[in-house]
């Protein structure tokens, strides 16, 4: 009830009303003043008429100094009145100079009535200018009447003074009847304007109560209403033109809002996928945000620990009030990995540290390819020492001239032909490995049996295994194998795995070979099989990396570079394929070369590709000599 007469629309009602009474009062007053004063001042000009007409009679009428004045003036009112004039009921006294009653028409009066302002004012020599109106007590009842006096001169002195009195209660009627009429029509006035107020403040008021209603509705959080086209009268007035605008405002408040939304929803997005841990802490060093790769990275416990907790070694202070722009750096050793830390403090508008940025990238990764590039370089460089110092040794030796017989000759310049074969096929491997690295390596396509192609080579390296004493047989009944190949590509990696089973084996060792295709699978493999010294198991994965072996001498003594398995594995991936290996420590191995079946409608026309296509696979790139 309070907040509906406390609306704007009452406001205005009441207001105009009062607005409105106040007029209506005021003009009224004005109005019923003025009509009065009309009537007084007619009333007026009738008295002086009167007493006009009666000192001009009487001047004719007093032609001797012998008459009593008194008489003369009661004949002359008496045949004034009875010529008829509208002289009903008012009174007439004749007064001396000094105010002292000569004669009274009307009968005794009370002196005490004719020592009015009227009266006094005629003594003094002076007229009435208006009608003086006063109140007068006759036979105990008192009345309104209205005085005129005038000085009548004669022979430049005060003659007489004529006194007209006249009852003013029909000018009071007259008056009582218009006040009333005014009040009346004030009262209509006044109802017909707060109807009038109602509406029009109605009208003023409705666009500011949608535009309140809007506004309480946006205060809820309810931002859709500002969307909403408004239901204005279409009028054009200022309230209109101010919810207008205030739609507008609205509009663009919501477009803006959705705007930071949608870009806060995306930096959630980030934050939460981010591949590197962010943890983000107030200047108390209390944790405001982490996301999950930091739970990863640091523990779930970083989450609710202080920054003193998470990061013992830390300053907290040092970093937050360092300057600005500056990144602090550090290597975090952890359980299973290592971690890289920057720490950077973020402020408010006016630089004040609020608090501190940490990035947390897992470079364990990055530090093993670091490591492994680096074992590669010094691989490398011992690989190719070794054979270059044998090599150096072995003609310092024949130069100095300290070997005479021929035989030793022959023997040492064996030593450095196998050095230098070794030199070279270390060299080869490597520029084989950059190639691939480099995608380099062009695979020339083509349907191949691999059945056929494996015992080929059995055939050809049979030989080098009876040196050994050892067998190398190929299965009976072994299913053909058609295959999209590069031929001299999977050569190259069957030569490498059967010289290895020959290496790796002891005399007399037995060397099996076999294919075999499953259909279910798609796919089909060779396998080959030794009964020779196995593989640790710990060892067996490792023996895939550059220059890993097992057994550094034996593989050297043998003309192995540790790069052939590392070659095999690439190969093998290059053909869509992989490399598997079974091993017993003691007993044997078995490698398993297995390849995606060749596809019937695909297997007619030879293909090439060109691996230094980036586009094909564009992940598999890294630079040289990096193992994987
Ligand atoms: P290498 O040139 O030394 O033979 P590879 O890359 O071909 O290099 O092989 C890596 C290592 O794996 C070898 O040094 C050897 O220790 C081990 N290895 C490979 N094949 C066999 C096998 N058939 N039996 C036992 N160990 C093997």
């Amino acid at each position: 009830m309070k907040k509906t007469f406390g609306s704007i629309k009452w406001k205005l009602v009441l207001l105009y009303a009062v607005l409105v009474v106040c007029v209506i009062f005021i003009s009224g007053i004005y109005i019923i003043g003025n009509i009065q004063q009309n009537l007084y001042q007619s009333r007026y000009q009738e008295m002086k008429y009167t007493a006009g007409r009666i000192s001009d009679t009487l001047e004719l009428a007093y032609t001797s100094n012998e008459q009593d004045l008194a008489e003369v003036f009661a004949e002359v009112v008496t045949s004034l009145l009875n010529e008829g004039g509208n002289e009903e009921g008012l009174l007439m006294y004749l007064l001396d100079p000094s105010g002292e009653l000569l004669y009274s028409r009307s009968g005794e009066i009370n002196p005490a009535d004719l020592a009015s302002r009227t009266v006094l004012g005629a003594v003094a020599g002076e007229e009435s200018r208006e009608l003086y109106v006063h109140q007068v007590t006759e036979n105990g009842v008192e009345r309104t009447v209205g005085d005129y006096a005038v000085p009548v001169e004669r022979g430049g002195e005060t003659w007489y003074i004529l006194l007209l009195r006249q009852s003013v209660s029909d000018i009071e009627a007259t008056m009582q009847n218009n006040t009333v009429i005014i009040v009346m029509a004030s009262l209509l006035a006044i109802a017909v304007s707060a109807l009038l107020a109602y509406f029009l403040a109605a009208g003023i008021a409705r666009p500011i109560q949608r535009l309140t209603h809007r506004t309480q509705q946006m205060a809820t959080g309810n931002l859709e209403i500002a969307s909403e086209e408004p239901s204005g009268t279409g009028s054009s007035d200022e309230i209109e033109e101010l919810e207008s605008n205030f739609n507008h405002m609205a509009q663009e408040l919501n477009r803006i809002l959705s705007e930071i939304s949608s870009e806060k929803n995306k930096l959630e997005t980030v934050f939460h996928h981010m591949a590197d841990g962010l943890v983000v802490y107030d200047v108390d060093g209390f944790v405001v945000q982490c996301n999950p790769a930091a739970l990863e990275l640091m523990g779930r416990g970083v989450a609710t620990e202080r920054f003193g907790e998470a990061f013992p070694t830390e300053h907290f202070a040092t970093l937050l009030y360092s300057p600005e722009g500056t990144i602090a750096e550090r290597m975090l050793e952890l359980d299973d990995h290592s971690v890289r830390a920057e720490f950077a403090a973020y402020g408010n508008e006016d630089g004040a540290s609020e608090g501190l940025i940490v990035v947390l990238q897992d470079v364990t990764e990055q530090r093993r390819a670091e490591q492994m590039q680096r074992e590669f370089v010094a691989n490398v460089s011992h690989e190719l020492r070794t054979p270059i110092t044998t090599v150096k040794s072995y003609v310092e030796t024949i130069l100095e001239g300290n070997v005479r017989e021929e035989e030793t000759l022959v023997s040492f310049l064996n030593v450095i032909n196998k050095e230098s074969d070794r030199m070279t096929a270390l060299i080869g491997e490597l520029l084989e490995l950059s190639r691939i690295d480099n995608r380099q390596v062009r695979l020339k396509m083509e349907e191949t049996d691999l059945t056929d192609l494996l015992s080929d080579c059995v055939r050809r390296y049979r030989i080098l295994a009876q040196k050994k004493n050892q067998t190398m047989e190929m299965e009976a009944g072994c299913p053909p194998l058609p295959v999209e190949c590069d031929r001299s590509r999977i050569e190259q990696v069957l030569r490498n795995i059967l010289m290895n089973a020959v290496n790796y084996s002891p005399e007399g060792a037995a060397i099996t070979v076999w294919s075999s295709v499953d259909h279910e699978k798609g796919e089909g493999a060779l396998h080959v099989k030794d009964t020779g010294m196995g593989i640790p198991y710990k060892e067996q994965k490792r023996i895939f990396e550059r220059f890993y072996r097992i057994d550094k001498a034996r593989s050297r003594s043998s003309g192995g570079t540790g790069l052939g398995l590392a070659i095999a594995k690439e190969m093998m991936e290059m053909h869509h394929g992989r490399i598997e290996l079974n091993s017993v420590p003691g007993k044997g191995s078995t490698f398993h070369l297995i390849f995606p079946l060749a596809k019937k409608e695909e297997t007619d026309e030879e293909e090439e590709i060109d691996l230094m296509d980036p586009d094909l696979d564009p992940q598999s790139w890294r630079p040289a000599g990096l193992g994987r």
